[in-house]
């Protein structure tokens, strides 16, 4: 029996985008995948357009199937919510606006079968067509968490990815409500291939990330994963306590200064310092706090499908 491989795809505002993917994926599997089963599982992450509608008029084809939430909760929830439905031998997660071109999943799907590999995920070799400012943060980004964070993320990573389903299932053990999946992907271990693509422009309709949403994501990324920002709010006070001792003993020593610019140095300074620890403690404690309340990580308007069928 042919194996099955699942691409699981979330949309967000993506009615133009759709057909143009469903042919790609399809004429991939046509004509250089024959000897695997295709399954499409699209995750309508509460579009406001047309979206929906464009995948159930592809349910002709009975190797479609879609999931839709009840408003927009964010890629990730999508991802996850995609997976929890999947049932595929192997699982590839990809954007619906053809930046993660189909015709990777040859090269991809060798690797983990043929290869030993359990993963294989796509990294750009380029970032044309990316303005200097998101390129100089996600490299600044990239290096940050790496530095700060047990897991390592690859420069230029993206979250096309196609796993096994003993990957799948090893994803979906973590269920936190707060999802950074790359690093998800990261953490459960495994083997990954990755495979270098140049950077392609979406096919159609527009990014659904705001800035907002971007700042957002890169946070979760850095909370969820590292214990330093914390730790270093602790060697930061301890540090700014062995300051003050030694301006204290200075002081005492009779050395000249002009006090009053030195105070308000000194209190300018362990303000912003007591504020940014605030800031780390409260970012966990924000998270911790949507953890314990366990509210389910997607919510479903509609579908096709029931989990696990
Ligand atoms: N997406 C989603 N929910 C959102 C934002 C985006 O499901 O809230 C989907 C979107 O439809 C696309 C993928 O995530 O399939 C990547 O989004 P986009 O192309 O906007 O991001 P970029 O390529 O700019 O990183
Ligand atoms: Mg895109």
């Amino acid at each position: 029996m042919k194996k099955t491989v699942e691409l699981i795809v979330p949309c967000y505002d993506e009615e133009d985008c759709i057909r143009l993917f469903y042919d790609a994926a399809a004429d991939v599997f046509e004509n250089e995948l024959k000897e695997y089963e295709l399954r499409l599982l699209f995750v309508d992450d509460g579009s406001s357009d047309g979206t929906l509608d464009a995948v159930k008029a592809l349910q002709k084809d009975s190797r479609v199937h879609y999931i839709s939430l009840s408003c927009n909760q964010g890629k990730e929830a999508a991802i996850y919510a995609g997976l929890e439905y999947s049932r595929g031998d192997y699982v590839a997660v990809m954007d619906a606006d053809l930046q993660h071109p189909p015709a990777l999943l040859k090269e991809m799907l060798k690797a983990v079968t043929e290869e030993g590999y359990d993963s294989a995920a796509a990294k750009r070799q380029t970032r044309k067509g990316e303005g200097v400012i998101k390129r100089a943060g996600s490299v600044l980004y990239y290096a940050i968490v790496n530095r700060m964070t047990s897991i390592r993320l690859v420069p230029g990573s993206t979250d096309f990815r196609l796993m096994s389903r003993q990957m799948t299932d090893a994803v979906l053990k973590l269920s936190e409500r707060e999802r950074f999946t790359k690093g998800i992907f990261q953490w459960v271990g495994f083997k990954t291939k990755w495979i270098g693509y140049e950077n392609t422009p979406r096919v159609a309709g527009h990014s659904g990330w705001k800035l907002g949403g971007l700042f957002q994501y890169a946070l979760a990324g850095l909370f969820s994963f590292a214990k330093h920002p914390l730790r270093f709010a602790v060697w930061c006070g301890a540090l700014g306590v062995i300051a003050s001792l030694i301006y204290l003993a200075v002081m005492l020593a009779g050395a000249e200064a002009d006090t009053e610019s030195l105070i308000l140095f000194f209190v300018i300074f362990f303000g912003g310092f007591l504020l940014a620890v605030c800031g780390f403690i409260g970012e966990y404690l924000a998270r911790i706090y949507m953890e314990v309340k366990r509210r389910p990580i997607y919510i479903i308007r509609e579908s096709d499908i029931t989990k696990g069928e």
